[in-house]
């Protein structure tokens, strides 16, 4: 094994070469990017890099560590092309680039509204280009923001949006937003987070045509006829995973890179990050199937796991993992572990008729499957443990009962705290 190529210069991509250069691999490493940007880290940009006055830098690295560091060759601005695994080979514009073992890290592309192309105003926001171009958007004096999506990146910018002051709607297909990610009860809890910052949620409405003047948006025109006056489209529409290079190259494409419980999509071909589809051992007795997941954690788990089966094969084990995202809306955070199949969803903590501070659990075969929690930062990472444990529902609802009485011993030194403060005064 002397050559490793990682395709896909992002966090899956970066942790790749990051994990064999820090376990000793001796060999040449190439990492190959579509976009001319060093790796840079993305969940800031639907965040801190529109709401800050001062944009923070979102690049991982400076672009001495590869040269110097992590002795690694950055192939930037060209996307690979094409794969062939029998010869070992990836395109890169007009070179053809060796590898021994080979780590597909593309992630995905925003998706777009059909016919959007090419109108001012209209914005998604997967690359920090996007970002940019948001940013001045938003920052440009235009009163209103219309975001079709209420997933987690729509909702991130319509906060963002309320945050700089614009009047926000957001526009949903779905009767409740996010009830695919986090259930229906759930996604209704987080809808009146929106709603009680006074962003306006329309549910169950389909977007017909985006009407533009000279070239640039003015309104949303919905299936029903209503059109909504608006400055700045954002499309928010989730995200449709990098393959388009691999077509012909015999790898099994299905909504993302299918590959085994190892991430190996062909003999020395492992995949990472947001294109991976693999069965999650962890989860696979409650939701049959394959899993791709688009969270930060996992990108950065599997690109080490790939990379490191890729110049290893023999060592490869499984890869399982107990997703874990988190989300910042306006003041607060949502946080999700595991997955929200199941039975049943218990609100363990708080309330979330009002949209919380709140953590719920999700049950599934008798066991603890998923949790949420919204501005409960110290919870879900209690019951992650006891979720890749595969432990007990019973187990869950335990620790509930042990967190809410140490809640309640917590808030009583604070209370007897500020009591004597109080009397000292
Ligand atoms: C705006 C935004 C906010 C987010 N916020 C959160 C959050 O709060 N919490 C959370 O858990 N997750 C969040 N995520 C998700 C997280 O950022 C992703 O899961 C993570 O970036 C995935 O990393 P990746 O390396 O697999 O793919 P990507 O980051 O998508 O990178 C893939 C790279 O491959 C490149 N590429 C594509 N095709 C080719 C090709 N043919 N040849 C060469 N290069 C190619 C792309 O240009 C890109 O640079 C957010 C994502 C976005 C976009």
């Amino acid at each position: 094994m002397t050559r490793l190529v990682v395709v896909g210069a992002s966090l899956a991509g970066l942790r790749a070469v990051e994990a064999v250069r820090r376990d000793g691999f001796d060999g040449e490493v190439t990492l190959v990017g579509a976009e001319e940007h060093l790796p840079y880290d993305r969940p800031p940009l639907s965040k801190e890099y529109l709401a800050a006055d001062e944009s923070p830098d979102p690049r991982y690295r400076e672009e001495a560590t590869f040269a110097g560091d992590l002795d690694v060759e950055l192939l930037l601005g060209t996307p690979a092309s094409a794969l062939d695994t029998a010869a070992r080979t990836v395109t890169v514009g007009d070179r053809t680039v060796s590898y021994d073992g080979l780590v597909i890290a593309t992630g995905a592309h925003a998706r777009t509204l059909p016919g959007t192309e090419g109108i001012g105003g209209v914005h998604t926001v997967r690359t920090l280009d996007d970002a940019i171009a948001l940013r001045a958007a938003l920052r440009g004096g235009a009163p209103r923001l219309t975001v079709v999506g209420a997933g987690f990146i729509g909702s991130e910018v319509a906060s963002v949006g309320r945050g700089l002051g614009l009047e926000v709607t957001i526009l949903e297909a779905l009767e409740t937003p996010l009830a695919r990610a986090v259930g229906e009860r759930m996604g209704r809890a987080l809808t009146h987070l929106h709603r009680r910052r006074g962003t306006e949620v329309r549910t169950g409405v389909a977007v017909d045509e985006v009407l533009a003047t000279d070239g640039r948006v003015h309104a949303v025109r919905l299936a029903d006829g209503t059109e909504i006056a608006t400055d700045v489209l954002v499309v928010g529409i989730g995200a449709r995973p990098a393959t388009e290079w691999l077509e012909g190259s015999g790898l099994t494409l299905d909504d993302g890179v299918v590959a085994d419980e190892t991430l190996a999509a062909a003999p020395g071909v492992y995949v990472a990050g947001d294109i991976a589809r693999w069965p999650n051992a962890l989860f696979t007795d409650v939701a049959a199937g394959t899993m791709r997941l688009e969270h930060w954690t996992s990108a950065a788990e599997q690109g080490g796991r790939a990379a490191r089966h890729a110049v290893d094969p023999a060592s490869a084990k499984p890869y399982e993992t107990v997703p874990y995202f988190w989300s910042d809306w306006y003041d607060g955070r949502v946080q999700f572990v595991g997955i929200a199949a199941g039975d049943h969803v218990e609100v363990v903590a708080g309330d979330d008729a009002e949209g919380g501070p709140f953590t719920a659990i999700y049950r599934a075969g008798g066991r603890i499957v998923g949790a949420l929690a919204v501005d409960m930062p110290a919870e879900v990472m209690k019951y992650r443990r006891l979720i890749g444990k595969r432990q007990s529902w019973d187990d869950a609802l335990a620790l509930a009962e042990q967190r809410r009485q140490q809640r309640a011993e917590k808030q009583a030194a604070q209370q007897q705290s500020a009591d004597q403060q109080g009397a000292r005064a």
